[in-house]
């Protein structure tokens, strides 16, 4: 088995109040090496809960969770840390990206938290970035650059420290309709290239159309 992601029965409740709301009711999704999956559903369907549960950001679900052949749900905190550190990349609606630090140093970080040197870690940076197009723009801050370019460096800080899987929610989103399509396909093209896999979070069926495959949630299961 080469599943990089084998999930069998998520399931994740939230309390509001005296409501109980079951957001995820059983999610059985398999993600292979390499692959890119689109999650497609409505907004408030449970994406983003689902892509918390797999990138370990969140405890309280029930279920299986293999990443890596790994099972995260026997995982103490520590555990779920590195693992998370070791086969994850994130990337999100909104860059979240260092503010007083440049492009390159954003990508950089991650890196050096992983345990590079600062050589290597700047010369991969460089190397993601100018693959990206970004190579005129290593030394700006983030406010520095437009909102693709933002995205573009949160993608490349995402690859850094190359990732078996990449959890990207709504990564084009926050992004007007022409360069969300121009960042995705720079998205998905360095994803294939660096042969990482990739679960990818859209209300958008059209740029789900562009992934090797598309899982619809629906009422809390996968279609
Ligand atoms: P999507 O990403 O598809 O828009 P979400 O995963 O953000 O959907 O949310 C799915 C549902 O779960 C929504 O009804 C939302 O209100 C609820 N939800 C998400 N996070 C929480 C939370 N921390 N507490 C309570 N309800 C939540
Ligand atoms: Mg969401």
């Amino acid at each position: 088995m080469n599943d990089t992601v084998s999930v069998r029965g998520l399931k994740r409740t939230f309390k509001q109040g005296e409501t109980i709301i079951q957001v995820l009711r059983g999610i059985d999704l398999d993600v292979r090496q390499g692959e890119i999956v689109a999650l497609l559903g409505p907004s408030g369907s449970g994406k983003s809960t689902l892509l918390q549960a797999v990138g370990l950001l969140e405890g309280g679900f029930e279920g299986s969770i293999r990443i890596n052949g790994e099972e995260a749900a026997a995982l103490e905190n520590d555990g779920r840390t590195r693992l998370r550190r070791n086969a994850l990349g994130f990337v999100y609606q909104f860059h979240h990206l260092l503010p007083d630090f440049s492009a390159a140093e954003n990508v950089v970080l991650p890196q050096l938290i992983h345990g590079a040197t600062r050589a290597a870690a700047e010369e991969r940076a460089d190397a993601l970035l100018s693959s990206l197009g970004l190579a005129q723009r290593l030394t700006h801050r983030p406010s520095q650059l437009s909102g693709g370019e933002q995205q573009r460096v949160a993608v490349a800080r995402a690859l850094a420290n190359r990732p078996l899987l990449v959890l990207a929610d709504e990564p084009t989103g926050n992004l007007d309709e022409a360069t969300a399509d121009i960042v995705l396909a720079e998205f998905l093209r360095l994803v294939r290239e660096e042969g990482s896999a990739a679960l990818v979070a859209t209300h958008n069926e059209r740029l789900a159309a562009k992934m090797d495959r598309v899982v619809r949630l629906h009422d809390g299961v996968l279609e």
